[in-house]
């Protein structure tokens, strides 16, 4: 006596759980979704899974995004017994809304049963529908959640300044435009400085801390009372970040504690400094008050011309006239003709000899 499908009675080469494989596979394939419809941004194309936004990888076109958008919804919804797997899906956009966006996705689906490895090719339709994440949404409206103010210390922000804080944004826009569309939602000159409005907190962050790694800015970050949550009756706080980039820069020379120095850049936060004889010095945020900008009036590039006693003759390389110095001024291993800068520091001078090699960094002292 042959066995018989449990469901319409007939005989099968084969029974999955008791059933004839027609039987078996119209069971499992009511319980794929219906109606199937997945919200997508209009702007960034990200996607809906339930409660969250979920980023897209930039590689791919609108249909391709469209098409990953419904299959990872269609397996999101979709309950099948454990013995059932997706064994693959492919899409097509088989209608587009009035703005040309995908709007209606025909999905082939692949269904297989491991025990008995059976397969099962069915179809569905799956819908798009359009609106604007969270995070569009607040650029679209110029939302917020911090503002990085950049200010400069002690000084005017100046042409340089705003050199170097446009390649901050940009070097920091080309890395973030992969997870995130515009996490800088305003850029806004103000008080001598720019503020910086960024849509997450978090970005706004790393943002300050470019600027302190960079640049050896200092950073303060203060919550600002600005209302009430009329949902939650919650205080609503936006952060503010104030970002002071300090007042000297890289290849400028310094002084501490009577030393001369050339700043050759910042490292987390400390200033790099080096001395006349090729050695580096790390200076900590402490001693970084401490230390002072030689000013323009301040240093001469200079040829020592002649020594002759108890003076030397130098030529003024910016001015072009002959100063003289008391001998001992003069390095010991100086020789005639070499060049060296003339520093004046507290009302006494010091006169530096440059190694062949320091002088391209210095050309601009001279008259060009
Ligand atoms: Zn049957
Ligand atoms: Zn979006």
């Amino acid at each position: 006596m042959g066995r018989f499908c449990a469901k319409c009675g007939c005989e099968a080469d084969e029974y999955i759980h008791s059933l004839c494989s027609r039987c078996y596979w119209k069971e499992i394939e009511i319980k794929l979704p219906q109606d199937l419809t997945v919200t997508m941004c209009p702007e960034c194309r990200s996607y809906l899974q339930g409660k969250m936004w979920v980023r897209q990888h930039d590689a791919g076109d609108e249909d391709w995004k469209a098409i990953v958008a419904t299959e990872s919804e269609l397996e999101r919804q979709t309950r099948l017994p454990e013995q059932v797997i997706i064994d693959r899906i492919s899409g097509e956009v088989i209608d587009r809304n009035d703005r040309g966006h995908p709007k209606t996705v025909l999905l082939q689906v692949n269904l297989k049963e491991k025990e008995k490895s059976s397969r099962y090719k069915t179809s569905l339709l799956a819908f798009v529908e359009y609106t604007n994440c969270s995070v569009c949404m607040k650029y679209e409206r110029g939302e917020h959640e911090a503002v990085v103010q950049v200010r400069a210390s002690d000084r005017a922000f100046d042409h340089r300044d705003q050199q170097s804080l446009k390649e901050a944004v940009s070097s920091f826009s080309r890395r973030v435009s992969n997870q995130q569309r515009d996490v800088i939602v305003e850029i806004k000159e103000k008080e001598g400085g720019y503020d910086i409005k960024f849509s997450s907190l978090t970005s706004a962050r790393i943002f300050a801390k470019k600027l302190h790694e960079d640049f050896g800015a200092s950073i303060q970050e203060s919550p600002k009372l600005v209302g009430v949550d009329r949902r939650t009756g919650g205080r609503l706080y936006k952060n503010t970040i104030s970002v002071k980039i300090p007042k000297y820069r890289t290849g400028e020379l310094v002084t501490l504690r009577g030393n001369i120095y050339r700043i050759i850049g910042f490292d987390r936060g400390r200033t790099v400094v080096e001395d006349f004889v090729g050695r580096h010095k790390t200076i900590g945020p402490s001693d970084s008050d401490e230390l002072m900008v030689l000013g323009e009036e301040q240093i001469r590039m200079v040829r020592l011309d002649g020594r002759a006693g108890s003076h030397a003759d130098l030529f003024d390389l910016k001015e072009m006239r002959f100063i003289e110095v008391p001998s001992e001024l003069v390095p010991s291993e100086m020789k005639l003709g070499e060049e060296g800068i003339l520093v004046k520091v507290y009302g006494k001078e010091k006169l530096i000899r440059l190694r062949p090699d320091e002088l391209p960094k210095y050309s601009s002292l001279k008259q060009q």
